[in-house]
């Protein structure tokens, strides 16, 4: 999405979490039903009805150099129809938008979405093809805004989804299955996941309290016994760190390219893996997958679903120490990668000191890409001092704070409430550590903080920064709060 379309899609969300509910009567059936026909080629048919007539539909918009009109350029012959059935003027008007100016807007569209998105490289200015639309093996994967043409302003109940595919095709989503067709939540839930039609077969794992299901390109077959274990693995933690499981069913999807990285959607991640296989690389992506399983408990950054700019700090920077935190203490890293990874936060602190002095972490989240180093460094940095402050007195106190905050969360959070709340579970240490971090201390002021909570952190200039732990009879020890559980 880009900036321009964020700010109106977050403006959306705001007024949407200030309003009440939706009355249930309002609700009784779905606002709009999607068919898609795979017809072969490539090509996929999608026709839309909807309950209340729409004028304007968006998809996500990412340009790419080769590429201006981003996922866009993927739709071909559309059209729209009133009421009667009778076709309607409807254009693209740029930057993802469709409009029609018919006055009584339309009732049903119909376009086909070709699936050529590999010939794109959506890295370049892009978030990358796991954002956008991928196809592996016999598989086509689609993030929901790549391939719905959705109206973000629709009233906020179930969208259907009818697939239509060759017999032996499966569909690979987090969307509920009812009666052989889906039923999702509302155009945001559609818009805001991925999903992959194909052959190809989801493996499927039961654990900590959900159901996933994840789909992985061919390509990768070396590191599937690593990523199963992984999935086994992360999601009992998680669960325990949080306290609870947040929700019932999600999918995966893996796929080879030519740098690692992962996107989150909302019941929903996708991650691709920097083929050929490297043992460098298995450090990278790891830890995005860590990261990317640990965005589906971290909801404390998002009013429905959606990312708060000036929470964008907690969504990352939280993410990425609680994912250090928990591989840690599951022995899935060594201390030397633990002191290693704990170094990279410090290092990012300083290098945002250097690249946005004057950036706050509220204020970071609002251009994420440029203040790159507040928001992953910043937010870590918080994270990381509550919990060694914390954990000096309770071992389960940083934790505790964890699940406070989600029980609290609601419709979601606001800066001003989110560090109240987080200050008062943190027994009024949190807003000490915002207001010192915000202030930027120097690399001195760090290194002496650090020690004061028995951490060994060396910092040289902005970018050189190590962390030694204590020696201990079985070689290098992190400090409890990180060490490995028995
Ligand atoms: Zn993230």
């Amino acid at each position: 999405m880009n900036r321009a379309k964020m700010a109106i899609v977050a403006s959306a969300i705001v007024a949407g979490a200030s309003s009440p509910a939706l009355a249930v009567e309002e609700c009784r059936e779905p606002v709009a039903r999607y068919d898609v026909r795979y017809a072969g080629d490539d090509r996929f048919e999608v026709a839309a009805r909807f309950s209340s007539p729409s004028s304007r539909w968006d998809l996500a918009h990412f340009p790419t150099p080769d590429r201006p009109e981003a996922q866009s350029a993927s739709i071909r012959s559309l059209r729209a129809f009133d009421k009667a059935g009778t076709p309607i003027p409807l254009a693209y008007v740029g930057e993802g938008t469709f409009e029609t100016n018919d006055k009584a807007g339309a009732s049903a569209i119909r376009y086909e979405v070709i699936a050529d998105h590999d010939l794109a490289d959506w890295n370049i200015g892009a978030p990358g093809k796991d954002e956008v639309a991928a196809h592996f093996d016999t598989s086509y994967l689609f993030a929901g805004h790549a391939f719905f043409l959705l109206d973000w302003d629709m009233k906020r109940c179930a969208v259907e989804i009818h697939f239509d595919l060759p017999p032996d095709w499966h569909v690979t989503t987090p969307w509920r299955e009812v009666d052989g067709h889906y039923l999702v939540e509302d155009s945001w839930a559609l818009g805001q996941n991925m999903f992959a039609m194909g052959r190809d077969r989801a493996e499927q794992v039961d654990v900590g309290g959900l159901r996933l299901n994840w789909l992985m390109d061919s390509a990768l077959a070396p590191v599937t016994g690593e990523v199963r274990d992984l999935l086994s693995i992360l999601p009992e933690r998680y669960t325990a760190l949080w306290g609870a499981s947040p929700g019932s069913k999600f999918s995966v999807f893996l796929m080879s390219d030519t740098m690692s990285d992962g996107g989150a959607f909302w019941n929903s991640f996708a991650l691709r893996f920097a083929v050929p296989l490297s043992e460098a690389d298995r450090i990278s992506w790891r830890h995005t997958l860590g990261h990317e399983v640990m965005h589906l408990w971290n909801g404390l950054g998002k009013a429905k679903g959606e990312n708060v700019p000036e929470l964008e700090w907690v969504n990352e920077g939280f993410t990425d120490y609680l994912t250090l935190r928990e591989m840690s203490r599951a022995g899935l890293i060594d201390p030397d990668m633990t002191e290693q990874r704990l170094a990279n936060i410090v290092r990012r602190y300083m290098l945002a000191g250097r690249l946005t002095p004057g950036v706050t972490l509220k204020s970071s989240g609002a251009d994420k890409g440029a203040n790159w180093h507040a928001v992953y460094g910043g937010g870590a940095m918080v994270a990381l001092l509550l919990d060694a402050e914390l954990s000096r007195e309770d071992d389960e106190a940083f934790a505790r704070m964890l699940r406070a905050l989600s029980s609290q969360q609601g419709e979601g959070y606001d800066y001003d409430r989110f560090v109240d709340v987080l200050d008062r579970e943190s027994g009024g240490k949190a807003r000490n550590i915002i207001t010192w971090i915000d202030r930027r201390p120097s690399g001195g002021e760090i290194v002496q903080r650090f020690a004061a909570l028995g951490l060994d952190v060396s910092i040289f200039g902005v970018d050189e920064a190590y962390v030694r732990f204590a020696q201990c009879p079985s070689g290098r020890c992190p400090p409890p709060f990180l060490r490995r559980e028995p």
